[in-house]
């Protein structure tokens, strides 16, 4: 092999031996039917693709290259804060919570919280990227529909951007991480009519109050529902789906008209899912 043939070789397979290249995660995205008309909110685990070469920019650099809008969660957990008392059936123990001593004010260029990955932070980075103003619940999106799909989020509807999505023909895109960390599922809750929580943030002005999804933990339990409207693929080491987002709401709506505690989660300690039990089906 020539020098020459070598270099192309390799930069088609990535940029160094087992890595995950630009163009391997380009290809990837678009063998999953991605294109620039597609708008699509997208979940990320970098260390699911094995080595990446350039990190987290080279995957949203694949993703801004192969498609239309994009947008993603860059919540922003520092700026909870608990009250002493609050609504019954909450999913929270109520109290001086230690977060409150180390809990931020909400600025707009804070990054999101560790725990919503190293692609949302990356993407709030671009200079082309938009971002909500929610103290707790911010969403980044990129691309031509970014103003549209970000304008309807309000302290009471802070999902409307992945609501607009919905209706929008957008895609939920899954890049080594299951429907654990789906979002777009809450808007399914939402529109079965599961009432949402509150909580409290942070800002410079004063302590916000707004609503607040369930948990997502117990997500996984959609899998066999959206079966047919999966597309799966593989990129380095990652498997990868795309699930119309229509398709994923409309299963998590049909799922809880059927059983009021479907979606929840079995871990007794989780504060949401047995107070959301509690409210669907009251003990007597
Ligand atoms: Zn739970």
């Amino acid at each position: 092999m020539t020098q020459l043939a070598f270099k192309a070789a390799r930069k088609t397979s990535g940029d160094g031996p087992g890595q995950v290249g630009f163009r391997d995660i380009v290809r990837g995205l678009r063998d999953l039917g991605l294109n620039r008309n597609s708008r699509v909110t997208v979940h990320v685990s970098l260390s699911s693709f094995g080595q990446v070469a350039g990190g987290a920019e080279t995957v949203v650099g694949a993703l801004m290259a192969v498609c239309g809008t994009l947008i993603t969660p860059a919540f922003t957990y520092q700026t909870l804060v608990t009250p002493e008392e609050g609504p019954p059936l909450n999913g929270l123990a109520y109290g001086s919570s230690p977060a409150n001593e180390t809990a931020e004010f909400w600025r707009p260029d804070m990054p999101a919280h560790p725990t919503i990955g190293v692609v949302p932070n990356t993407l709030l980075r671009h200079p082309a990227a938009k971002r909500t103003s929610h103290p707790a619940l911010s969403f980044v999106a990129v691309g031509p529909d970014a103003d549209e799909m970000l304008a309807g989020q309000t302290l009471a509807d802070p999902l409307a951007p992945l609501t607009w999505l919905t209706d929008h023909g957008g895609d939920v895109l899954l890049m080594g991480v299951t429907h654990r960390v789906n979002t777009i599922v809450h808007v399914g809750e939402q529109r079965a009519g599961r009432r949402q929580f509150v909580r409290w943030a942070l800002t410079p002005e004063r302590i916000e109050e707004f609503n607040w999804p369930g948990d997502s933990a117990g997500f996984e339990a959609i899998t066999d529902a959206i079966k047919p409207y999966v597309v799966r693929g593989q990129i380095g080491q990652a498997h990868v789906q795309r699930i119309p987002a229509e398709a994923v709401v409309s299963a998590a709506v049909q799922l809880i008209r059927k059983d009021p505690t479907a979606l929840l989660c079995h871990n007794p300690s989780c504060e949401r899912c047995r107070d959301m039990r509690e409210r669907v089906q009251p003990r007597v």
